[in-house]
């Protein structure tokens, strides 16, 4: 797997196709495009693969993927991912697909907002529920600190090296990010509003081993203020839950409240929408917009189900008309995985023929 950013690479990407979404739907595309020979690279705001079955459930089971009488969401993304390791898919994540133009020579020009550019011959929409955005915590006058102190994602951990920081949560990226800082930090605090956690109870035993060790801090309650100047973070106010404040030295601070979804930048790719879902044919997936197509929950048709199912069954047939943008003149065939040694061979297994 591939997480490279060419943010500061001034060149596109050029590619024949880039899905908009790592989830379980966007992940088989991979595979139906894969077959027929096109290319794809993965765009996905969160930091790995498996969209809501990663993010929402990944330990939870689920009892309608075909010959699968059960499976978590893990481990149906992880499946997915062997599946199409063949095709060699790249994945830039931690990135927002942002715009989208065409360009004189009729490709699709698909900026990220990490600078990322890709230029490709068909785009796949496959942003399920929309883009997972953090929630943001009530603090007041938080936002001026945010990208300078404040931070709801690690993006490289280098920044955070030497600084007091505070981290907020007690879900799992909060305990993750704890443990992960805190040997290059100068200072770090954990803050949680009571003393039992969500995440992992191999983290939370981690975390509490540091505490007693003195190399971080606990400190139960809330962040209500915050004290600095121009966007640098002096300190944050903690209120425990006696109302006693507690003012802790801190110039990075990592609230981790959780993600929620939202359709973002893609409303504003001209496309026709539907109570934020894009509507497609059922023989091609295309959107109202030629060479744009969409998978998996983000469309909308006449009987359409939000299943996962549904997505995979999508992929196949959106990739033959993928396959007509990519290479207008080749002749597409029909062929079974069980009895095609050219499909056989793309997929790097052995021929019985
Ligand atoms: C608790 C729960 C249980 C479920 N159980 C089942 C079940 O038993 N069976 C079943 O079939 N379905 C189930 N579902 C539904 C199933 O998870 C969805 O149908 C499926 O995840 C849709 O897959 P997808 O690939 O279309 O989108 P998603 O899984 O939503 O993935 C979309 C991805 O796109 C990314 N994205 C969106 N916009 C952008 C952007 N602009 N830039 C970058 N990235 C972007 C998101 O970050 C996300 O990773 C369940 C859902 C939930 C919440």
């Amino acid at each position: 797997m591939n997480g490279s950013m060419n943010a500061e690479n001034p060149h596109p990407i050029t590619t024949d196709a880039v899905v908009i979404g790592a989830g379980p739907c966007g992940l088989f595309t991979a595979f139906e495009l894969g077959l027929l020979d096109m290319k794809c690279h993965f765009v996905d705001i969160l930091d790995r693969p498996g969209g809501q079955c990663a993010e929402l459930y990944p330990e939870k089971p689920i009892y309608d993927i075909p010959a699968w009488p059960i499976i978590s969401g893990q481990e149906l993304t992880h499946r997915l991912l062997e599946q199409i390791a063949p095709f060699k898919p790249e994945f830039h994540f931690q990135q927002m697909a942002e715009s989208l133009q065409k360009t004189p020579d009729g490709l699709w020009r698909l900026t990220t907002d990490a600078g990322t550019i890709f230029e490709s011959k068909v785009i796949i929409i496959a942003a399920g529920g929309g883009s997972f955005v953090p929630k943001k915590p009530p603090i007041p006058g938080i936002e001026q600190y945010e990208g300078s102190s404040v931070f709801y994602a690690v993006r490289q951990m280098r920044q955070f090296e030497g600084r007091n920081i505070v981290i907020v949560g007690g879900g799992d990226s909060a305990l993750d990010w704890t443990l992960n800082l805190q040997p290059i930090a100068k200072s770090l605090t954990l803050v949680h509003r009571r003393d039992e956690f969500r995440a992992a109870p191999d983290s939370v035993g981690k975390m509490r081993g540091l505490v007693s060790e003195g190399k971080i801090n606990f400190q139960m309650g809330q962040v209500a203020a915050l004290k600095g100047a121009n966007g640098k973070l002096e300190s944050v106010i903690v209120k425990d839950n006696d109302k006693q404040d507690h003012e802790i030295a801190c110039d990075a601070l990592l609230p981790f409240f959780g993600l929620t979804m939202k359709l973002g930048p893609i409303a504003n790719f001209g496309l026709n929408l539907n109570q934020n879902l894009i509507p497609v044919d059922t023989e091609k997936f295309e959107t109202s917009t030629p060479g744009i197509f969409a998978v998996g929950d983000i469309n909308t048709y006449p009987g359409k189900l939000k299943l996962i199912l549904s997505g995979f069954h999508e992929a196949a047939l959106m990739a033959r008309q993928a396959f007509r943008y990519c290479y207008p003149d080749k002749k597409l065939k029909f062929e079974y995985t069980t009895s095609s040694s050219s499909l056989q061979e793309k997929l790097g297994v052995e021929s019985d023929e």
